[in-house]
């Protein structure tokens, strides 16, 4: 059973989920970064079902299905379905504070995995256009299955690709955790907004537009390389019209989203030769104010002492000269 655990001093939350880690050999790092990572017992491959648990939602020929005990829905497009240790669990929601310093309450939420393609080894970059905007649909109709759910305050989705990235398939696929509570992060963001007069991602568009960290624009998103950025190529992608969550995309949007997503990952294979990365939606869908934004990092440095004792990221190159070299699609020193 896992625990979600809040120190009243220091506003953090952390998730004690011990399910996840059984022997201590699991916290020893695999070597290697392998394209095969996992193919022989991959129970995300088209065919291997039964070695997940029952699929949710299942996505085929623009139906939306589920698995039942009887039967496993087979030749999908994409395939939902709880995540085998979740890091969360659906337990009760009720919870009481143990003391005033700390409080521990039941690890409720939802950890589920969503499928992006039926082969193995598959990548976002090579995928049609058909493929792409499914799965962005995919993104939107999850967050609104969750979002639904009255004890769910936030719907985090994200992708690890590669090792490094913390996967540990190399199956095409992205997460989803649905909490019960807004992270701190987000809570502290949207203290600053209503702070403004004006959402500071509008403000935010209408100078990278002009800026030399523009990457690439499209019709409804833009990309680019954010002034403050944490870590060596990393890439906002922001939808040009205010929306705060991807429920309120409409289907051209999530489709050009789908474009744009495939062309920052085409550059970073480009002139990263197939990092690793993340990418993360920022969205909230109780607060209108909010602006929806993707943020995609490559894992090319890592997180150390001086970064974990400060918060402040080391980063060695610059956004501005990171978005010339993905603009253009060139390796540094080409
Ligand atoms: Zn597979
Ligand atoms: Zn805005």
């Amino acid at each position: 059973m896992s625990e979600i655990r809040k120190h009243y001093f220091l506003p953090e939350y952390c998730i004690i989920s011990e399910e996840r880690a059984k022997r201590p050999s699991d916290f020893a790092e695999a070597v290697g970064d392998s394209e095969e990572l996992g193919r022989a017992s991959c129970a995300f491959c088209e065919g291997a079902e039964e070695m997940t648990p029952l699929a949710t939602a299942v996505y085929k020929d623009g139906k939306i299905l589920v698995d039942t005990d009887e039967k496993r829905v087979r030749s999908w497009d994409f395939r939902c379905f709880p995540n085998r240790y979740p890091a969360l669990s659906p337990v009760p929601a009720f919870f009481e504070l143990s003391e005033n310093v700390w409080e521990t309450r039941p690890g409720f939420g939802f950890h589920e995995v969503i499928v992006e393609s039926p082969v193995h080894g598959n990548k976002l970059a090579n995928f049609s256009d058909k493929e792409l905007s499914g799965l962005m649909g995919v993104y939107r109709d999850r967050t609104s299955h969750y979002r639904a759910h009255e004890n769910i305050r936030y719907v985090s989705l994200f992708k690890n690709s590669g090792k490094a990235a913390g996967a540990s398939l190399n199956h095409p696929h992205s997460q989803l955790l649905a909490l019960p509570l807004l992270p701190p992060l987000l809570e502290k963001e949207l203290h600053a907004i209503r702070e403004e007069e004006k959402c500071p991602y509008c403000t935010l568009l209408e100078k990278e537009r002009t800026s030399e960290r523009l990457i690439r624009e499209n019709s409804e998103w833009t990309a680019f390389a954010p002034y403050c950025s944490a870590s060596p190529f990393e890439v906002w992608v922001l939808p040009k019209k205010h929306v705060s969550w991807l429920g309120d995309c409409s289907e051209e949007a999530l489709f050009s989203l789908g474009e744009m997503l495939r062309d920052v990952l085409r550059a970073y294979e480009k002139v990263l030769k197939n990092p690793p990365y993340n990418y993360m939606f920022f969205q909230l869908f109780e607060t209108p104010e909010y602006h929806l934004n993707l943020r995609l990092l490559p894992r090319l440095s890592r997180i150390a002492g001086f970064e974990m004792n400060t918060g402040i990221y080391i980063n060695t190159i610059s956004p501005e000269r990171a978005a010339s070299y993905l603009k253009r699609e060139r390796r540094p020193g080409e």
